[in-house]
């Protein structure tokens, strides 16, 4: 799973963003124990190194272990975060950070600078958890696994760096997906402020409303009032619908539905799109 050496090829300048993924000991923010990063430069991965890594202290909760498999023998003789941070931060230091749950990672990261009191890098970070659903949206689960299986992509979930390597492949897919013209601009499309961290400071990611294009008889602004936002967010909560791609109708939690109307109080009251629409609008885009 590690690299003997840490030894990474030269990587390019003009690095696109770098996947992070950290597996922990136990409950503690700071128990890392494993560490993977994959570089994406023109729109691949160039480098996916990882490392094991000595926690603070050598205390591995049986249910940690049963999830990544590390032991405290594994990494007795590791070196600890502090250790390998010079080489990591080269690798940081001014680029964009990506993560699958980001604000674990990053917290993961902060309280590991904290503890050993070094000053954070300055880079920006963003999340794939939050990419996939709003490039996606209506898809029934978001984990890195079920992303990993929907595009086709085998891995060993809960390797540092396997989850860091399939963290930048849902990135690129997302970017290809929305035909965004580099990493930086798919958060435009999406409407994701990116989070930042830089030497006492934290900024956490910001999500804007997702913008919805034109369907049915609906303006695209229509979808962006707070009361519509709200419906869209349930939608994506709704678990399953029968829909029929070729009609553009559906039966959604009971209600017949249509892209311009459904047989549900909400609607029938306010005759705008209720969450049910939504649903079957989102069901429709995955068929595309
Ligand atoms: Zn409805």
């Amino acid at each position: 799973m590690t690299l003997a050496n840490n030894d990474l090829p030269a990587l390019p300048q003009d690095c696109d963003f770098v996947a992070l993924d950290f597996e922990t000991a136990n409950r503690e923010w700071t128990s890392i124990c494993a560490i993977g990063l994959a570089f994406v430069a023109g729109g691949r991965v160039v480098a996916n190194p990882s490392w094991l890594v000595r926690p603070p202290q050598l205390v591995f909760d049986p249910g940690f272990i049963k999830i990544h498999g590390i032991t405290a023998d594994q990494v007795a003789d590791k070196p600890e975060f502090c250790d390998l941070w010079p080489e990591l931060r080269q690798h940081l230091e001014g680029r964009i950070i990506v993560a699958h749950n980001a604000e674990f990672d990053v917290n993961v990261l902060i309280q590991a600078l904290d503890l050993y009191h070094i000053p954070r890098p300055s880079a920006e970070y963003s999340c794939t958890k939050i990419i996939a659903q709003r490039t996606w949206p209506g898809w029934r689960r978001y984990g890195l696994a079920a992303l990993a299986e929907r595009h086709g992509i085998v891995f060993r979930h809960h390797d540092a760096g396997e989850d860091a390597n399939v963290c930048a492949q849902v990135a690129l897919r997302a970017c290809a997906e929305k035909s965004a013209a580099d990493f930086g601009r798919l958060h435009d499309t999406l409407n994701i402020t990116r989070g930042r961290i830089y030497p006492g400071g934290h900024d956490k990611l910001r999500e804007g409303n997702i913008i919805l294009p034109a369907f049915g008889p609906w303006e695209s602004r229509l979808h962006s009032r707070a009361e519509q936002v709200k419906r869209q967010q349930r939608a994506i909560e709704i678990e399953g619908a029968v829909v029929d791609p070729a009609a553009g109708t559906g039966v959604v939690n009971g209600y017949d539905v249509t892209l311009g109307s459904c047989t549900c109080a909400d609607f029938q009251g306010r005759k705008l799109p209720c969450k049910h629409i939504y649903k079957l609008y989102f069901e429709l885009q995955k068929g595309c």
